[in-house]
């Protein structure tokens, strides 16, 4: 058992239920607050996010873990706002983001020890002046190798979860360097049971995976639903791989969404959408119809599950048990 922060109070790991581990409300990036051209709506924001929260809590949902870094437009009130109207534990972060779409400039010049005091800070007094305190730890890398400006703060993370307990997830481009993540990790002192490598199922290599789970952390299948990365199919099969490993209790499954990407223009150059795509997926997250439901886990990949004979005793373990035990810093 440990005390979970939560963007609306302390929670007991015990009570954390089913988690979705990564998954986001709102992102963007850093100038988008003068954009005048496409300004935010906040209540339509809030209504949308409250209305999807919602409908997952159908599905048994009680905690959704947002890990947007500081750097990528994270907002904790707006966090709070959206927790309090849709009755939802939601964890916060903090850390930064990767090289080439975070780090701001003023925080690369500081050692991995101050980055840490920060992080610290966040996790037990409070981020800014809200009162609200992170929850977990974010650690962001590139591809093809963890950039130099990278790395203190990898190693900032693990200072900070060796100080204060508070698990760290990580996001990883093109499923590569988790196994270097790992290393910084136990090298700089966080618990292994600790650390859940993220968007491990961006490689489709289960040799990859086995040696990531074989270093004793967790590992995050949670970019489901992204076609364009890895096939579901795939990911499916190597869900199954994991399990008939024995590696059960490491699994941790999520889709790593958003409501609202105040920047889609962006992201659309990142995966070569065209720009009637783009414009489209503007307009339907202004609407309120956006088409990236957080249901389709369980409506569009466990019967995928299913289908290869995972029992839904396993599902509810990965999706009910692991998270809680991942915060609660219990091992394996
Ligand atoms: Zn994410």
């Amino acid at each position: 058992m440990a005390i979970v922060n939560t963007v609306t109070g302390p929670v007991d790991s015990s009570e954390l239920g089913r988690t979705l581990i990564h998954e986001h409300l709102y992102i963007t990036f850093e100038g988008s607050q003068y954009d005048i051209i496409m300004p935010f709506d906040k209540e339509a924001f809030v209504r949308d996010a409250v209305n999807r929260l919602k409908a997952i809590k159908e599905h048994g949902v009680i905690t959704f873990v947002d890990p947007c870094p500081i750097d990528l437009g994270r907002d904790v009130s707006l966090m709070r706002e959206v927790a309090e109207k849709a009755e939802m534990n939601i964890v916060c972060a903090t850390g930064f983001y990767w090289e080439k779409y975070g780090l701001p400039l003023y925080w690369r010049y500081k050692s991995a020890e101050q980055i840490a005091e920060l992080y610290i800070h966040e996790i037990e007094k409070g981020i800014e002046n809200t009162g609200i305190k992170a929850g977990v730890i974010k650690v962001a890398t590139g591809e093809p190798i963890i950039s130099d400006a990278e790395v203190p703060f990898v190693q900032a993370a693990a200072m900070a979860s060796k100080a204060t307990g508070v698990p760290i997830v990580t996001h990883t481009e093109l499923g590569c360097c988790g196994p270097d993540q790992q290393k910084i990790f136990a090298d700089f002192g966080a618990d292994k049971h600790r650390c859940m490598i993220g968007h491990s199922c961006g490689n489709p290599d289960p040799a990859y995976h086995k040696e990531i789970v074989d270093n004793g952390t967790y590992i995050g299948f949670d970019r489901i639903g992204y076609e364009t990365m890895q096939p579901d199919e795939l990911r499916a099969d190597n869900v199954v791989k994991l399990l008939d490993g024995g590696y059960k209790n490491q699994l941790m499954m999520a889709q790593d969404r958003f409501c609202h990407l105040r920047g889609m223009h962006i992201l659309g150059k990142i995966m070569e959408m065209s720009k009637e795509e783009v414009d489209a997926a503007e307009r339907a997250m202004r609407d309120g119809t956006f088409g990236m439901p957080f249901t389709d886990i369980f409506t569009e990949f466990f019967p995928k599950l299913r289908a290869r004979g995972v029992s839904d005793a396993d599902i509810k373990h990965i999706m009910d048990v692991n998270p809680g035990r991942f915060f609660s810093g219990a091992p394996f």
